[in-house]
Formats: structure tokens, C-alpha cells, sequence
């Protein structure tokens, strides 16, 4: 499989989305078992921590709400999945992802 040096930089640094939801659960196409909440300092919203519940998959992620704009979640997914995304679910794919940062940035 080839990779360009942009895609293998991005999978092996923890990476930080962020989406406009007014859900606390982002379909990225991964399933994801919470193990952990914590409350954030300075903030009204707690972040919560999942890990991928894939196993022997070390893939963890957290999420939290901005305290600056309510509708913004921050997701940060740290490690690499060592498998295909589950079958039989929409998803959105990060460059989709990625594109709704910029749009987010422009407004
Ligand atoms: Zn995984």
C-alpha cells in the first residue's frame, strides 16, 4: 500500500478534529466503547474517553465540548487502527471531516 509522507505523518500524531454536533457521539465509522469521564478545568462540559473497542486495537480517543462554543465537540484520536473500519455503517471519511474544520474557521 503506498502512502505519501502527509497521511503517514497524520497516522501516527495524535489528531484533533473538530465538528459542529449537537451529539456527543461522532459516527467516524469506528465503534467505540467509553471507559472514562472526566471534567475539564475551565470548562462546563466533561471530556469523555473511548477506546476502540476493536480488540486488540490500541486506538484511544477522547471527546469534549468546547466551552467556547457549545455546538463545537473536539475530538482527539491518538494511535492507528490495526484494522478496516467495520462494515455497514456511513461514515464520515476524515477528509470530509477535515473540510468541515475549514468551514467552521470561515464562519
Ligand atoms: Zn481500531
Amino acid at each position: 500500500m503506498e502512502q505519501s509522507p502527509v497521511d503517514w505523518f497524520t497516522n501516527v500524531a495524535p489528531s484533533v478534529v473538530h465538528t459542529q454536533s449537537l451529539v456527543d457521539v461522532v459516527n467516524d465509522g469506528y465503534r467505540w466503547r467509553k471507559y472514562g469521564q472526566k471534567s475539564v478545568k475551565g470548562s462546563p462540559y466533561p471530556r469523555s474517553y473511548y477506546r476502540c473497542s476493536s480488540s486488540g486495537c490500541a486506538v484511544n480517543k477522547h471527546v469534549e465540548r468546547s466551552s467556547r462554543d457549545a455546538k463545537l465537540l473536539i475530538t482527539t484520536y491518538k494511535g492507528k487502527h490495526d484494522h478496516d473500519m467495520p462494515p455497514g455503517r456511513t461514515f464520515a471519511h476524515k477528509k470530509t471531516l477535515n473540510l468541515e474544520i475549514d468551514e467552521v474557521k470561515n464562519k
